[in-house]
């Protein structure tokens, strides 16, 4: 057994102290704060690999890279190189410009139904501007999403959302328009049978369906076998739209996301998708896309209308084709094997332990819950003992591995996570297990 290493936080509790004066709560995105977890979110100053290196000089293991993005691992040469010739001819222009093209061609060339996409600049761009597409295309006002998915901060999609939302266990946000709020009908994820009742009721209203290709919100809830094609038999029958948001799945769950894994087949297709993270390899760019007629609504072709100063920006084009053009096959086995291995042993040690939990995939991306029993929705997802989910995390952050910091979040592994660092992770799951046994 190694004793515990002793951590200093001092200089992140002092960038914290900072950034509160200007920052609401110190951070710049909720979950951030370790308001779940409690104690001092710790400040990065560098990054390389799988390692993160705080403003203290603490390393951990990173199972977050940046909630999906830095797939192929911190600062990968191939990215650096990309990004840094990218920069050296400019770094915005407002004219289009070959870089975004390239990554076009490249996720449309990797997704099988897509023909067009649009480039954005954040996952929650990417399914707003779905949405408003979805509304413009079938002239009908409602949304249906299911509880416990999170689509970014869109009005109309916060009700009922995973991700911060859940960590807070908030109902929803407020300054969220009673009208939009209103316009948006919540289902149990899973759940056909409430889809078919809702289209029952309100089918001709509805514009769109908008689901996580597999749920990594409210921790990882694959859709039940049957779930994906029945959405589209759903909505396809009362001409509404169905939008895959593969933000966190896509190009992650393999070559082309959740979709690609599961083997739905073209009949079985959405109409659009929205992607984000991996595709930016850590740099701020997103997409949707989808069937052509629809996207030939979109201005300055269509009446609908959607645009963005630095959408579509070369330097972020440059690091999204890079690490797109990084994930070889040998990229997904590793992620794979790695997170094969890490989950496998943290069951193995709250086994040990005598701590309840449950491990869920999709792909690469998994998560614990803790608690018995599979996780088919957001209610099952709620009922787990997130006290000793703080007691696990804590124990794992003070042994140099950065989990997410809310038991509502998938763990994300990336090629870079060598034997050295599943190593090191695996090494400390045992005293975690036991922490999070201890009450
Ligand atoms: N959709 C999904 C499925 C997501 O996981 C996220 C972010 N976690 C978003 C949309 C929003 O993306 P962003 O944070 O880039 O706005």
């Amino acid at each position: 057994p190694t004793a515990a290493p002793t951590q200093t936080t001092t200089a992140s509790a002092t960038l914290l102290d900072r950034a509160s004066r200007v920052i609401p709560g110190g951070v710049n995105s909720p979950v951030r704060a370790f308001r779940a977890v409690g104690g001092t979110p710790r400040f990065i100053a560098s990054a390389t690999g799988p390692w993160l290196t705080d403003a203290d000089g603490n390393r951990y293991v990173d199972l977050i890279c940046s909630w999906g993005p830095m797939i192929l691992g911190h600062a990968h040469p191939s990215v650096l190189e990309a990004v840094k010739d990218a920069a050296a001819q400019g770094f915005s222009f407002g004219t289009p410009s070959e870089n975004e093209v390239k990554l076009a061609e490249e996720i449309v060339s990797r997704v099988a139904p897509l023909e067009q996409v649009r480039l954005v600049n954040s996952g929650t761009e990417a399914t707003m501007s779905a949405l408003r597409l979805a509304r413009g295309y079938t002239g009908r006002d409602v949304v249906v999403k299911f509880a416990g998915c999170y689509h970014g901060h869109v009005d109309a999609l916060l009700a009922s959302a995973g991700s911060g939302i859940a960590t807070f266990a908030l109902p929803d946000s407020a300054g969220v328009p009673r009208s939009s709020a209103g316009e948006t009908i919540v289902l149990p994820y899973n759940d056909l049978g409430a889809l078919e009742a809702a289209f029952a009721e309100r089918g001709h209203e509805i514009a769109a369906v908008i689901t996580e290709a597999a749920a990594g919100n409210m921790g990882v809830v694959p859709p039940a076998p049957g779930f994906t094609e029945g959405l589209r038999r759903v909505t396809a029958a009362h001409g509404a739209l169905l939008i895959s948001d593969e933000v966190m799945t896509g190009f992650r769950c393999s070559a082309s996301g959740w979709l690609g894994r599961e083997g739905v087949a073209p009949s079985g297709a959405p109409d659009l998708f929205t992607f984000g993270k991996v595709m930016g390899g850590g740099f701020p760019t997103a997409a949707f896309g989808g069937r052509a007629d629809v996207m030939a609504l979109l201005a300055p072709q269509g009446p609908v209308y959607q645009a963005g100063t630095l959408s579509g920006n070369p330097v972020a084009s440059a690091a999204g084709l890079a690490t797109l053009q990084g994930c070889t096959p040998d990229v997904y086995e590793r992620l794979d094997t790695v997170a094969t291995a890490i989950a496998g042993a943290a069951s193995e040690a709250l086994t040990a332990a005598s701590v309840p939990h449950t491990v869920q995939w999709a792909g690469s991306m998994f998560s614990v819950f803790f608690r018995d029993g599979e996780v088919r929705d957001y209610d099952d997802a709620r009922d787990q003992d997130s006290a000793a989910f703080r007691r696990f995390f804590h124990s794992m952050l003070a042994q140099g591995v950065h989990l997410p910091p809310s038991a509502f979040e998938s763990w994300f592994v990336s090629a870079s996570h060598d034997d050295a660092a599943v190593s090191h992770v695996l090494d400390a799951l045992p005293a975690a297990a036991r922490a999070a046994g201890t009450p």
